[in-house]
């Protein structure tokens, strides 16, 4: 599919037009400015179902460009290239970047200097992806680039725990005109190294036991729900989950219950289960619900009423890998290469995850730099390699857009 490599080995981009190598000069000295622009943006609260404001500033920053962008029905911010390049017919490369935090309103959003630092929620995820990304689209517009596949770039919604992938699950919902597009590259978080190319996914339940309840002295002896869910939970913790693919399954939130002296009406439990593999997934699904009934049955069988059960999904991330071997995850090892670092190819959950399991070539890489701490107050960011991470995201786009 991308047969036209334009960096070789040694990651020198000789093979390139003129015009991108005058924008990859450029670009490679706009490491303060990204680092400007990552700390002006991080300050804008993106609290999830809340991105707005920040898709506007970011909006205002493409429209100084001539770039056209529009919101789509969720939110999404996209902004073809070149102008228009939407409307083509030939399938695109999609360059995605989220807009918005894990941290709610709630949040005071302060970034500090501390030392080599910057320190703030969000000042990497994905402060640093959407600043690198906006330095990319301006190292096209200033060469004006001729890519052979249109780029269409998306500031997207909905990314982090909360909005379970709305902005990219709407993206490529069924029917639309992107389920064909060439490729996909997110741009989430720091790093040099890093090539998502496994989709980490994952379903989340809340279980929800139901009974007559009642008072704890006089009417002991009837079903409790908490009894049928902590049954649940002891099988749970016992349960064999595979190695390989690696899985997990947390218990992660039990609650209910009405009074100290009542047998409650019902207790519910949150379930997060985790998998590169689709099948485990599934199949973890129904020994859940087996485990629930036997749950249910047990405490049936010892006391008098009867419970009832309701299992509600509250979160879905489908799985699924790009093997090693495509070309894109190869032009992203030589674009890893060339930016001096090596390459390591891992699994996350990220926006990728959606076109991963359409059969979609997709990829995650960080925008450069350092950071920790993430998903907390004190996330940190630390400007350790300057624009080499857009440097390396402008390389994989010479390599898979044939720019
Ligand atoms: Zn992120």
């Amino acid at each position: 599919m991308f047969c036209r490599m334009r960096t070789d080995t040694d990651g020198s981009s000789q093979g390139a037009t003129a015009s991108v190598a005058i924008a990859r000069a450029w670009l490679d000295d706009q490491g303060p400015a990204i680092l400007q622009e990552q700390i002006e943006l991080a300050a804008i609260a993106s609290p999830p179902f809340k991105e707005r404001a920040r898709g506007e500033a970011v909006a205002a920053k493409l429209k100084s460009l001539s770039a056209e962008p529009r919101f789509d029905e969720v939110g999404n911010l996209l902004a073809g290239f070149p102008r228009g390049a939407t409307a083509k017919d030939d399938p695109p490369v999609v360059i995605a970047a989220h807009l918005d935090t894990v941290f709610g309103p709630e949040t005071r959003v302060e970034i500090q200097a501390a030392g080599h630092r910057w320190v703030g929620p969000g000042i990497t995820d994905n402060a640093r992806g959407l600043a690198v990304t906006l330095a990319v689209i301006r190292a096209l517009f200033r060469c004006a680039a001729e890519p052979r596949r249109p780029l269409l770039f998306v500031f997207t919604v909905g990314e982090e725990g909360p909005g379970d992938l709305r902005g990219v699950k709407h993206l490529f919902r069924p029917g639309s005109t992107l389920r064909s597009a060439a490729a996909f590259l997110a741009v989430d978080g720091s790093g040099l190294n890093r090539i998502i190319h496994r989709a980490l996914g994952s379903r989340r339940f809340r279980i929800t036991v139901e009974g007559a309840g009642g008072h704890s002295w006089s009417d002991w002896g009837r079903c409790n729900p908490a009894n049928a869910v902590g049954r649940l939970i002891a099988a749970l913790a016992d349960l064999p989950l595979p190695e390989d693919p690696r899985t997990t399954l947390t218990v992660a939130r039990v609650g209910g219950g009405t009074a100290i002296n009542a047998i409650p009406t019902d207790i519910w439990v949150e379930i997060d289960l985790r998998s590169e593999d689709a099948a485990a997934i599934d199949r973890i699904e129904s020994r859940i619900r087996e485990l629930l009934a036997a749950g249910i049955a047990a405490e049936g069988s010892r006391s008098s009423g009867s419970l009832s059960a309701e299992v509600e999904i509250i979160g879905e991330r489908p799985a699924g890998v790009v093997p090693p071997t495509h070309p894109l995850v190869r032009a992203a090892e030589a674009a890893t290469r060339a930016a001096g670092a090596s390459p390591a190819l891992v699994s996350s959950s990220t926006d990728a995850n959606v076109p991963i399991s359409l059969g979609i070539p997709a990829i995650a890489v960080g925008g450069g730099g350092r950071s920790g701490d993430m998903h907390t107050e004190h996330e940190w960011f630390e400007d350790s390699d300057g624009a080499t991470g857009a440097v390396r995201l402008l390389d994989i786009l010479i390599a898979v857009a044939e720019l």
